[in-house]
């Protein structure tokens, strides 16, 4: 997977464009995403220099633990990244890409943490 991956909240104000070889799908079970999702997170990581970012003023920061912060729009609300500030990496919402990614939930992190109204999603590499 080479091909840049195009990112873009719910109202168009905050537009990503991620490396082809970006991490994931990863999906986290963990009570932090589960509050501040909804659900479990579903997302891509990549390191954060090798993201562009259009209308980043739009994002608002939320420091979700001592180590990362998470952002928002400020206009949609859709959340859009978490970033593990010391080691310079974006967490991207999957939702947020747009067409299809050709890709699948290669891993289940914080499985012990999940909510029981669901079951795990299938992994696939
Ligand atoms: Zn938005
Ligand atoms: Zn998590």
């Amino acid at each position: 997977m080479t091909e840049p991956l195009s990112a873009t909240c719910h109202c168009g104000a905050v537009r990503l464009t991620l490396p082809g070889d970006a991490a994931g799908v990863l999906a986290c079970h963990c009570g932090d995403c589960r509050k501040m999702h909804g659900n479990f997170n579903a997302f891509l990581a990549a390191p954060r220099v090798e993201i562009t970012v259009e209308g980043e003023a739009a994002l608002v920061w939320y420091q979700s633990s001592p180590d990362s912060r998470r952002a928002f729009c400020g206009t949609c609300g859709a959340r859009v990244v978490k970033e593990q500030t010391a080691a310079g990496r974006w967490l991207v919402s999957a939702g947020l890409i747009d067409g299809p990614t050709g890709r699948h939930i290669t891993r289940n992190l914080w499985a012990q943490s999940k909510s029981d109204w669901y079951a795990l999603p299938e992994t696939h590499a």
